[in-house]
């Protein structure tokens, strides 16, 4: 069963890998966006942090999600604010106010989190967005974390060849080909958060 605790350090993982790939996700946002994919995240997940450290200390993880997930909304401009807002406080409202969580609970609300991103982006695998390494990851933790965390990356490379048509890249047709979309990178990176935390 997975605690409060977990999921405080899962958040806490996520914010230490955006820390350190802030420049990598704003360099892959610079051919193919406007280049503030790192700094957006970054700004989102310092606020997340704060968010998190002044939390009732007895908040469940359902909770804490969803404190994360409304932070990330209010304090990222850009388009994956309002995304992973999404992903987190719907991941978030599906475990309920229940204080502990299986696996099994865990994946059910990551996949309800997934499904709303994908509505409010009107976005599916293959367009080139965050979707692309969220879906396959959230898919392979039926097999293990570490197994969503890989599946998350592989989603993120195979973002290079595809054509955009979803968020800003769209907007430069076929010469979105050839690069890797920032969103999807930094979707693995919370997947491998969530590997590294419940490892
Ligand atoms: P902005 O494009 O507003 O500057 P960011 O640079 O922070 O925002 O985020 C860009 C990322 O958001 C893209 O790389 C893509 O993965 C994701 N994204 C953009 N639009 C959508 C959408 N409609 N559905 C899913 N993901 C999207
Ligand atoms: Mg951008
Ligand atoms: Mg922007």
């Amino acid at each position: 069963m997975r605690d409060a605790e977990f999921f405080r350090r899962w958040m806490e993982a996520a914010a230490a890998a955006v820390e350190r790939e802030a420049d990598r996700l704003t360099e892959l946002d610079s051919p193919i966006g406007d280049a503030d994919h790192g700094a957006n995240l970054l700004r989102g997940f310092t606020a997340v942090r704060a968010a998190l450290a002044g939390a009732d200390p007895a908040a469940v993880p359902g909770a804490l999600l969803q404190l994360a997930g409304r932070t990330l909304i209010s304090t990222v401009g850009g388009a994956s604010g309002p995304l992973y807002g999404t992903l987190l406080r719907r991941t978030g409202k599906e475990l309920g106010e229940a204080s502990e969580v299986s696996d099994e609970e865990l994946r059910g609300a990551l996949d309800a989190g997934v499904d709303a991103v994908a509505r409010l982006g009107g976005a599916a695998p293959g367009d080139k967005t965050m979707l692309d390494a969220l879906v396959p990851g959230v898919a392979a933790l039926g097999t293990s974390y570490r197994a969503a965390g890989d599946a998350a990356e592989g989603g993120a490379l195979a973002t290079v060849p595809m054509l955009a048509r979803k968020g800003r890249a769209s907007y430069l047709g076929e010469r979105s080909v050839g690069h890797e979309d920032p969103g999807a990178a930094s979707a693995a990176l919370l997947l491998g958060a969530l590997a590294d935390t419940a490892e």
